[in-house]
């Protein structure tokens, strides 16, 4: 049997996690890729207008995966505790693609705690509808998220290490399906990296101490992942030169936050980048361009008078 799972929204949060379950429940799983110009274009069509981009690009991805695999997973996700909501799209994407797909065999799981369904629960349900025993599918689900845990904390290690270097520092600000999609956020990072400036990324942060400094910029923000970027701001300020705030058209939780990070987190030069799916890479190079100039002009002043006092 063979588990697809489309590389958009929780892909990039959950990988290791649903990889893990699979493979150790003895069956395969089959990616769908990354995104392209085809993915986007499938995506654009089963979608309506209004959908986030993000969104569209995960239709493209569960349409590549029909006829790929037995099952497509897709859970829904509500909340993760009380004042831990997520956006609404995590909990509509099953509803979505069953009622815009014919041909789609979906496996799900549900995580709203408020609600009781816990994601143990909805993994140990999804291993009993794939045949296998309550047992197992928890001893399934246990090593999945020890590993997942484990391929966590090395990134913020890795990352740590990072921070470090006397290069310039950027922090992107974004969900991790907009930064690390090949079309979306990747051509932007790596961009950054062509100037020689070093991207930070505040996904690859301790979550529990970022949703905690979150509270020094808002202790009322009703979104689980935003809180965990703009904890990141708090977390990793004294340690970065300037911060890109990437979102994708039309976001209504990022155009909230990030109205509200400009006005709250004033210490450095912070630029607003919204990706759609018309964008063009020239403009979008200019405006980087421009703002890390802006960024080292800072730098040279504030060296300039650090000279003069001492
Ligand atoms: S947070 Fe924004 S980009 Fe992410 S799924 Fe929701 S609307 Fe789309």
């Amino acid at each position: 049997m063979v588990i697809g799972l489309p590389k958009a929204m929780l892909y990039y949060r959950y990988q290791i996690l649903w990889e893990t379950f699979f493979h150790e429940l003895g069956f395969e799983t089959v990616t769908s890729g990354d995104t392209n110009q085809k993915v986007l274009e499938d995506g654009v069509r089963y979608s309506i207008d209004e959908s986030c981009l993000p969104s569209k690009i995960f239709m493209g991805h569960v349409h590549s995966l029909i006829g790929k695999c037995d099952y497509i997973l897709i859970p829904r996700v509500v909340n993760y505790g009380y004042c831990k909501e997520v956006c609404v799209k995590f909990n509509a994407l099953y509803d979505i693609v069953n009622n815009t797909f014919e041909n789609v065999n979906i496996l799900d799981y549900n995580l709203s705690v408020t609600q009781g369904e816990k994601e143990q629960k909805g993994f140990i349900k999804m291993g009993m509808i794939l045949g296998k025993s309550p047992l197992r599918s928890l001893h399934a689900y246990k090593k999945a998220k020890k590993a997942q845990a484990l391929h966590d904390t090395l990134k913020v290690k890795e990352q740590e290490r990072i921070l470090e270097s006397e290069k310039l520092k950027l922090l992107i600000v974004s969900h991790p399906y907009i930064t690390y999609d090949r079309f979306i956020g990747f051509p932007i990072t790596e961009y950054i990296q062509r100037l020689g400036a070093i991207p930070i990324y505040a996904d690859l942060i301790n979550k529990k101490e970022s949703l905690k400094r979150s509270e020094e910029i808002s202790d009322s923000l009703y979104w689980l992942y935003n809180k965990e970027l703009i904890g990141a701001i708090q977390l990793l300020e004294d340690k970065i030169d300037g911060i890109i705030l990437l979102t994708a058209f039309p976001c209504g939780p990022d155009s909230l936050v990030n109205e509200l990070i400009l006005r709250k987190s004033k210490k450095l030069p912070t630029i607003n980048i919204i990706v759609d799916e018309l964008q063009g890479e020239a403009g979008l190079q200019t405006r980087i361009e421009s703002f890390l100039d802006i960024i080292q002009q800072r730098l040279d002043q504030k060296e300039k008078i650090q000279k003069r006092i001492v």
